[in-house]
């Protein structure tokens, strides 16, 4: 109770008590002045102890009502909190990519958040809920009494859905969560495609070196004029194995690293990758040009360089003698272009698509035969699109190749 009403019930209650002494006074029949004064004295006493008894009530009244003032504000902040952690809740279930559906004991579906809308059709009896395995799950979760689990396709184009049902014992509720694993058992199968692959690689050249080596022992202690040719053997397996290893190096270094951008200029770097080829080119009697304009590119200077060393590798292994390889850096509406064209053997149309696929090679047994491992292109790609670039080729069988690099300069 606040202030003036407090002081307005006392003043009231003090009144009441004086009319009560008065009136009693007025009533009494055949009353003197003296009784009056009596009468008037015993309805002061009268009135004070009235004051008393409401003073004391009037505490009692308050302190109660204090007490469910407090409980009623408490009972609010409950509430309040409740409400703040129901909204909390719902935020966290809007915006996690798994997909929550609760299914109650009537087979109702009270609740689904919006990645399950997404990966699933959304549906309001468990009995029409689709893919038909969810309720599956949800049925043998109650039946068994533990969390059910599950691998199940859905949607076009197919998306892999990891489902898991949990039984509230108390209430018989259901909480289905779903998670898309297309993604991740993509990724985990092209680790285990590339394993598989890398190790196949890396046995070709070991098993050429150790039969390789046994044969030069042999040669040695029975045909020494044969030996030379065995030991030629071992050497180049073991520089394809080389190749192999710096090349998976490269491929895991370039996937893996975290890129340092500085700014590269590209003319420059390029000038210094024909220059280091020159030797090669020469060898091969390949004639090598080079018109490089500067273009600065925010970049990795490393990993560009291993980009264009690839494509000048490339152009050098299938350019046949007498052949021209010419190299340009040019810039243009904000990109840096770069190209390697030959005239080289070229490749057919159909296999395009696939040649910066890693270990992907046109002709398995040239490549190796050349010193190729069938991962420059994917080193390539990877390095290019590292650096929110493009790379595209073209290409005629007999006619030669053309790589083109786009970078945003
Ligand atoms: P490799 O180590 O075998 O050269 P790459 O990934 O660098 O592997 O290239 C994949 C395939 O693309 C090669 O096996 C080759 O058939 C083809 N290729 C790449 N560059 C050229 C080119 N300049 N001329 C002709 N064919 C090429």
């Amino acid at each position: 109770m606040n202030q003036p009403d407090r002081r307005l019930s006392l003043t009231l209650l003090l009144a009441y008590s004086l009319a009560f002494s008065l009136t009693l006074a007025a009533v009494l029949p055949g009353a003197g002045t003296g009784q009056l004064v009596r009468v008037l004295g015993a309805g002061v006493i009268g009135a004070g102890l009235v004051f008393a008894i409401g003073r004391r009530f009037e505490r009692r009244v308050e302190t109660r009502s204090e007490l469910l003032t407090d409980e009623v504000s408490t009972a609010r902040a409950v509430a309040d909190r409740a409400e703040d952690d129901r909204r909390l809740l719902e935020q966290v279930l809007a915006v996690v990519r798994q997909g929550v559906v609760l299914v109650g004991e009537d087979d109702v579906i009270a609740y689904t958040n919006p990645a399950a809308n997404e990966l699933i059709r959304p549906s309001d009896r468990l009995s029409s809920l689709v893919p038909h395995g969810l309720q599956t799950l949800v049925r043998q979760a109650r039946v068994e009494q533990r969390v059910t689990e599950g691998d199940l396709e859905y949607g076009s184009p197919v998306r892999m859905l990891r489902a898991a049902a949990v039984l509230f014992p108390a209430d018989k509720r259901v909480l289905l969560t779903i998670t898309d694993v297309t993604t991740s058992n993509r990724m985990e199968a092209i680790r285990r495609d590339f394993v598989a692959a890398a190790s196949h690689e890396l046995k070709t050249p070991v098993a050429s070196i150790i039969a390789s080596t046994e044969a030069l022992g042999l040669a040695l202690a029975h045909d020494p004029a044969s030996a030379e040719r065995f030991a030629t053997q071992v050497e180049r397996s073991a520089r394809q194995l080389a190749k192999l290893v710096s090349d998976l190096l490269d491929l895991s270094r370039v996937e893996s690293s975290t890129m340092e951008a500085e700014s590269v200029d590209v003319g420059q770097m390029v000038e210094v990758e024909v220059a280091r080829a020159r030797a090669v080119a020469a060898d091969v009697e390949v004639d090598l040009s080079v018109e490089a304009d500067r273009v600065a590119v925010m970049g990795s200077r490393p990993d560009l360089a291993l980009a264009v060393r690839n494509l000048l590798d490339n152009a050098l292994r299938h350019t046949s003698r007498g052949g021209s390889i010419s190299v340009t850096v040019s810039a243009s509406n904000g990109r840096c272009h770069i190209t390697v064209a030959d005239t080289g053997e070229g490749i057919p149309r159909r296999e395009l698509p696939r040649i910066f696929e890693r270990f992907y090679r046109v002709d398995s047994a040239r490549s190796r035969t050349t010193g190729g491992t069938g991962l420059g292109l994917a080193i390539v790609k990877h390095v290019v699109e590292g650096h929110r670039g493009e790379v595209s080729v073209e290409s005629e069988l007999g006619v030669g190749s053309r790589f083109r690099i786009d970078l945003p300069a």
